[in-house]
């Protein structure tokens, strides 16, 4: 008998307990290291925007990177990391916000977007919304026109596609 289709979610590993107590981790390095699970994350992931206009496609730290430099290669655009403070060289804008302990503060390059670019942002996973809202509030300061954001992992508990929607952003999740 045929072994049943795996699909992105059965890539996933939960770790509980981490950073803290009470925290379900979802880690995705599982799926990373996955030939076969990490190509289907990307295919899905940009499969809505792949006969999209888009210019750029922007990665939140830290494995929005990844996920954000394989669609950027895929759809032939550039990458932009938007970063924790502290870590990009050159001249940046700050965007604060909130998490579940206090607060963080996010940075893009003040050169990073032209004005008028169709941005596409990637990250992991959405739990709260408050680091992808940061990143679409530095994004649109630059004059930058988010025309979708794509995620592996929705937290629905948590509230952040609801958030996002209403700031009428195009929410693209593969799996809760
Ligand atoms: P939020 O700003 O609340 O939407 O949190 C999203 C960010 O925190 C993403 O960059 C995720 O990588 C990370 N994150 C939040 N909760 C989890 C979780 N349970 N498992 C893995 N990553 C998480």
């Amino acid at each position: 008998m045929k072994a049943p289709k795996k699909d992105v979610r059965d890539y996933i590993r939960t770790i509980p307990d981490f950073p803290h107590e009470g925290i379900m981790f979802r880690d995705v390095t599982t799926l990373f290291s996955h030939p076969r699970g990490f190509r289907m994350a990307i295919d899905q992931l940009l499969h809505p925007y792949a006969g999209e206009d888009i210019d750029v496609v922007v990665g939140l730290e830290a494995r929005g990177f990844i996920l954000g430099g394989a669609i950027a290669h895929q759809l032939g655009k550039g990458f932009v990391p938007i970063r924790k403070e502290g870590k990009l060289p050159g001249k940046t804008i700050k965007q604060p916000y909130t998490l579940e302990y206090g607060e963080a503060v996010m940075e893009i390059h003040d050169d990073a977007i032209e004005a008028g670019s169709k941005v596409l942002v990637v990250d992991d996973l959405l739990a709260t919304g408050g680091t992808a809202e940061a990143g679409i509030k530095l994004l649109e300061q630059l004059g930058g026109e988010v025309v979708g954001c794509a995620f592996v992992i929705d937290l629905p508990e948590l509230g952040g596609r609801a958030k996002l929607e209403a700031l009428g952003m195009d929410v693209h999740i593969l799996c809760e």
